[in-house]
């Protein structure tokens, strides 16, 4: 078993450290390159999370945590700052405290998609726990992406009002300009999560698939 911990300064330059950190950590797995690419997204998400919202932008200290047992990576990215009064309704496709308009609520999604498992445990005023589990068998070809690589979609919620959602509810006809609006504010956010990936982790390929795919969009 291989193990590493490190605590490191809430500063949204050290997401990029953090995401760096954990991939020259996973190598000795002999990960592929997409496999690599999904960790790395999903420490940035969470380690992004706990700057912004864990700690607003303010001093805190973030605990990044990884661990290799047999084909299994762990990474675990704990804050000690606000934390979160209803998990279950923050981990909601496209559900955001964010009041700027800069966030799209798709954070934990994205971790959701491209890990096997996340967990998340928070209580209000004490912080967050955010461990991250996914497989890295070892490629008989060398190449070929297994079945755990493949991001998984995420259901979203009726709470949720999708064009998708509203469309197929008894209530289509009258919510007709609900889902226009909707469907426009999706597709915003898909731009902006598409352009964020490419530039944030270096992601060349699958991600408007995986954000439609989240979604639950047809192309
Ligand atoms: P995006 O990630 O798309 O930029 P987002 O950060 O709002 O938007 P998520 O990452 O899915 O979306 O998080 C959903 C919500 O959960 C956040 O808006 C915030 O209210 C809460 N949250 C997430 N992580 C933390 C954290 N570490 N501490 C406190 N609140 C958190
Ligand atoms: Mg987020």
């Amino acid at each position: 078993m291989a193990h590493f911990r490190m605590e490191i300064e809430s500063l949204s330059e050290n997401e990029e450290f953090a995401r760096v950190v954990t991939a020259v950590f996973m190598s000795r797995m002999n990960p592929t390159l997409e496999q690599v690419e999904d960790v790395k997204t999903a420490v940035s998400e969470a380690v992004t999370n706990a700057v912004i919202h864990g700690y607003q932008n303010g001093e805190g200290v973030i605990v990044l945590e990884g661990r290799i047992q047999g084909d299994w990576l762990t990474v675990t990215v704990e804050d000690r700052g606000s934390g979160i009064r209803d998990v279950k309704r923050a981990m909601e496709p496209l559900y955001t405290t964010d009041k700027t308009g800069e966030r799209s609520g798709m954070g934990f999604s994205f971790m959701e998609a491209f890990m096997d498992q996340v967990q998340v445990e928070s209580e209000p005023g004490k912080g967050t726990i955010v461990q991250m589990k996914k497989e890295i068998r070892q490629e008989q070809d060398g190449g070929i992406p297994n079945a755990a690589s493949i991001p998984k979609p995420v259901s979203i919620p009726e709470s949720v009002n999708t064009s998708k959602a509203v469309s197929t509810s008894k209530a289509a006809s009258t919510s007709k300009a609900a889902s226009t609006s909707k469907a426009a504010s999706i597709s915003r956010s898909v731009s902006i999560l598409e352009s964020r990936l490419v530039s944030a982790c270096g992601r060349s390929s699958r991600t408007a698939g995986v954000i439609q795919s989240i979604l639950s969009i047809q192309p």
